[in-house]
């Protein structure tokens, strides 16, 4: 149970040590529960060479006992996890150049460290950015688990939601019943705001379900998740309501489900982000409607519902082996409505593996 969290604070450890650092000091909390297994919402740790420190306070002192790594040294502070970070920095006398997570600092808590008359500045202080969040990119066995159940969880509550989907509903109505039903098959929680959007509000990317009224004829665009052991899961399917598509709805999905089919089976771990947004957007472009995709075609899931890698037109860096994306073209006409169709895919060495394999065609409902 504590052998995934040795191996990430170890390699941890050497990325610390290539950098000339002797420590970090780690505030985002994804990033605490990925090192120490530690789920509550007030945490600072402290991982040196040769120890990982987890300072919380009171309320989760029975929890720190269920959750916490044994790797981890735990410290119940009742009043300021700052101040007590600074004594129990006193007592590690070797260190000298601490990292802090520059992109998860506020501007408040980065003046301890840089005040020159404060208790910081018995330390040197070095802004890090994304240290933990390129660990967290290649995901072990027990994070795969996590992200396969969160997809079952989804596609379950999709396939028992879909049957009652009627004109007249409200967009939030929909949406209650697929997270009614998700919460039902074990989600913790929604990955994200489930997104319901009907008609032409199919064509914001971003829509959340509203009280806006499902009609015949619309399309209706789902994009949601389940979560399970924290782990995330991203799924958007379109479907049309009440009657056959007509031809153009039906040729715009076409396009899509190419565009996804192209990425997602072409995708490959050590191709560059910006080489696989083009496997999707290139085949768009050629159909005519690229002003019509103006968003990334993926996005790494995991914790969050958006960490690295970054599947991207400006993305230079390469998708790792064990990364877990999304591949999610879309076409947006304002005023007319949108189509995505987003899958998840874990990059293994022998290629691509698609984890959601609910229907993709334009289904009526
Ligand atoms: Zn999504
Ligand atoms: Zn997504």
């Amino acid at each position: 149970m504590s052998a995934p969290y040795a191996d990430r604070l170890q390699r941890l450890r050497v990325s610390l040590a290539q950098s000339h650092l002797d420590a970090l000091l780690v505030t985002a909390l994804p990033n605490v529960r990925y090192l120490s297994g530690f789920t509550g919402t007030n945490a600072l740790l402290l991982v040196t060479a040769d120890e990982a420190l987890l300072l919380t306070d009171f309320r989760y002192a029975a929890q720190v006992k269920l959750e916490v790594a044994p790797e981890a040294r735990v410290v119940i502070e009742q009043s300021s996890l700052w101040v007590r970070l600074w004594s129990e920095l006193r007592q590690l006398p070797r260190l000298e150049v601490i990292a802090f997570e520059t992109a998860h600092v506020t501007h408040q808590d980065a003046a301890r460290f840089v005040a020159a008359d404060g208790e910081g500045a018995a330390w040197k202080w070095r802004p890090a950015l994304n240290l933990v969040e390129v660990l967290r990119e290649t995901k072990d066995d027990s994070e795969l688990a996590h992200i396969r159940t969160a997809v079952q969880i989804a596609e379950h509550a999709l396939a028992r939601t879909l049957p009652r989907v009627k004109a007249g509903m409200s967009e939030l109505e929909v949406a209650g019943i697929l997270e009614y039903e998700m919460r039902h098959a074990g989600s913790e929680r929604t990955a994200f705001e489930t997104i319901v959007a009907a008609g032409e509000r199919s064509a914001l990317p971003h829509a959340r379900a509203s009280a806006h009224t499902i009609n015949q004829g619309d399309l209706l665009l789902f994009d949601f998740g389940a979560t399970s052991g924290g782990y995330v899961s991203d799924i958007t399917r379109t479907f049309i309501v009440g009657r056959a598509p007509d031809a153009r709805q039906q040729d715009v999905h076409d396009v899509v489900r190419e565009a996804n089919g192209s990425a997602s089976g072409g995708v490959r771990a050590g191709m560059r982000g910006r080489d696989a947004d083009a496997l999707a957007r290139d085949y768009i472009e050629r159909r005519g409607f690229g002003a019509a995709f103006g968003h990334s075609t993926g996005h790494g899931i995991g914790l969050e519902i958006h960490e690295a890698p970054r599947v991207a037109k400006t993305a230079e860096a390469p998708l790792p082996p064990g990364a877990v994306i999304t591949i999610e073209p879309g076409i947006y006409l304002e005023g007319w409505g949108g189509v995505r169709i987003e899958d998840d895919v874990v990059l293994t060495s022998e290629g691509p593996v698609v984890l959601t394999g609910f229907e993709r065609g334009l289904v009526q409902l």
